[in-house]
Formats: C-alpha cells, sequence, structure tokens
C-alpha cells in the first residue's frame, strides 16, 4: 500500500513520563494556535485523566464514546471526534476508563499499534486533518507506546527547573527502543522550555544548560509561567480563546510557526 505523504495527517505525541511538565497545557495550546493559523488538527487525548478533554471544553459527562473505545473495541476516530469551541480544532476525549485498558488488551497481539491503525483507517475520510497532536499520560505505559507507535515525531515539554533534564535519558533511551522495535520513522520535532519564570534567576542557567546539552532539538520559542495559561482551563478554553494577548498565547502562536517551519524543512530534505 502506498499512502501519498503530501495528504497524511502529521502525526506528533507530546510525551514526558514526568508529570507537570506542561505537557497537556501544550497540547492544548499547540493545536489551538495550529488551528489559529489555518491547520486542521486533532488532539488525541491518552491521558486517562482527560485534562486535554476538559481544557478543550469537553465535559466529562458528553464523552460518550471515547479514546478507550478506539483502543479497546475498534471504534473509529470519527466515531470519537467532537469539535470544540475553536475553529478547525476537534477532540479524540479521553475518560477514567482507559486506567483498566492496559490488563484489559494484555494479551491482544496489535495492542500498541491501535491507535495507529485507527489513524490509518481515517486516511481519505473527512476531516482532512493536516496535524494529530496526541497528549500521552506521564509514564511510557501502553497508551505511550500507542501514541509513539502511531507518531511520526515527538514534543518533549521541559520544566525551566533545575531538574530539567533529570529522566530525559531514560525517555531518549524509550524513543530509541521504539524506534528499534515498533516504529523506526519516530523522529524529536523539538523540545520546548515550558513555565519560564523570567523573575527567577535559576531560568536563565536551566535554558543555557538545556540548549547546551541539547543543542538545536530545543525550540527557539520558549513558553512563560503566565497565570492566564494556568486559568483559562478552568472556563474550559485554551488560552488563545481566554486571552489572546497575554504573553502566553503569544508563545504558543510562536511555536505553532516553528514547528511549521520544523516541518516544512522535514519536507524539503530528501529523506
Ligand atoms: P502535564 O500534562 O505534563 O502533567 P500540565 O500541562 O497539566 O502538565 O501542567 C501542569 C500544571 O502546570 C497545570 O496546572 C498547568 O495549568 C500549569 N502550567 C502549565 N504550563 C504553564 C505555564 N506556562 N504557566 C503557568 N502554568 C502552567
Ligand atoms: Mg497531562
Amino acid at each position: 500500500m502506498s499512502i501519498n505523504a503530501d495528504i497524511r495527517p502529521r502525526v506528533i505525541a507530546l510525551a514526558n513520563q514526568k508529570g507537570g511538565v506542561g505537557k497537556t497545557t501544550t497540547a492544548i495550546n499547540l493545536s489551538t494556535a495550529l488551528a489559529a493559523i489555518g491547520e486542521e488538527v486533532l488532539v488525541v487525548d491518552l491521558d486517562p485523566q482527560g485534562n486535554a478533554s476538559t481544557g478543550l471544553g469537553i465535559d466529562a459527562e458528553d464523552r460518550e464514546l471515547s479514546t478507550y473505545d478506539l483502543l479497546r473495541d475498534g471504534a473509529s476516530l470519527k466515531d470519537i471526534s467532537i469539535p470544540t469551541a475553536v475553529p478547525r480544532l476537534s477532540v479524540a476525549p479521553s475518560t477514567l476508563d482507559l486506567l483498566g485498558l492496559e490488563t484489559e488488551v494484555s494479551h491482544v497481539e496489535d495492542r500498541n499499534f491501535r491507535l495507529k491503525k485507527a489513524i490509518a483507517a481515517h486516511l481519505g475520510r473527512e476531516p482532512d486533518y493536516s496535524y494529530i497532536m496526541i497528549d500521552c499520560p506521564p509514564s511510557l505505559n501502553l497508551l505511550t507506546l500507542n501514541a509513539l507507535a502511531a507518531a511520526d515525531s515527538v514534543i518533549v515539554p521541559l520544566q525551566t527547573e533545575f531538574f530539567a533534564l533529570e529522566g530525559l535519558s531514560q525517555l531518549l533511551q524509550t524513543l530509541e527502543q521504539v524506534r528499534a522495535s515498533i516504529n523506526n520513522r519516530l523522529t524529536v520535532q523539538g523540545i520546548v522550555m515550558t513555565m519560564y519564570d523570567k523573575r527567577n534567576n535559576l531560568s536563565e542557567q536551566v535554558v543555557s544548560d538545556v540548549r547546551e546539552t541539547l543543542g538545536e532539538l530545543v525550540y527557539e520559542t520558549i513558553i512563560p509561567r503566565n497565570v492566564r495559561i494556568s486559568e483559562a482551563p478552568s472556563f474550559g478554553k485554551p488560552v488563545l480563546l481566554y486571552d489572546i494577548n497575554c504573553a502566553g498565547s503569544q508563545a504558543y502562536l510562536k511555536l505553532a510557526s516553528e514547528l511549521i517551519q520544523r516541518e516544512k524543512a522535514l519536507q524539503r530534505s530528501p529523506n
């Protein structure tokens, strides 16, 4: 089967086994920024906590079908996806049922590839997503493996704090194993520093250490610690709908254009 690379959505997983580093916040707001600049975007919520779904305004009682039904019973992406208040942005929501999935499918042979298959089955159907962004749980479990098997690339959020790099080598090792076993196409789209606090003298030092260690993998854009970003989810809104002018919204718009630049550079490169 040959798939035209031009019409495939780019599938990007937000992953870091550390919790509280900004995966969900970045999934919500980077996806919103991509939609705002004209991309057709689907957020796939693979965290049982469902914070990406809630933050995009989808209440728990409105999640009739979820990523659980997709991964467990083969429901389609179209069946489970719900439009959000943001034009061109939909979400495949999650529910707490996901917590039981790992044991329920532990003997199923294709258990790591169910999301990949669902995305492949969506090709050629409406809506024609240009980006599918997957919000991963804070662990390297079956759910994260489904994301990494389906993804073209990974975005790793790192919180701008003293221990930012702690745990990163374990994540990079996991990505290496994933490449060797279930997805040899997987690349790192980029590493994004989050919650940068300009009043904290340490922040600048952390950023320069991280850049020294990881080089060009680190996006130029840094997401500041911004109270509007943390307030927005309680209104069920991405920060761009809550306060378009705040520093957080502007940073996520900038990150979206940087992401697109990197994608364009990839398309130009011969392999
Ligand atoms: P993860 O998904 O990696 O566990 P979250 O995105 O849920 O992390 O972020 C953890 C907490 O930090 C949340 O309460 C979120 O609102 C807050 N947060 C994330 N990014 C920012 C930011 N740039 N400024 C302020 N608060 C933030
Ligand atoms: Mg999260």
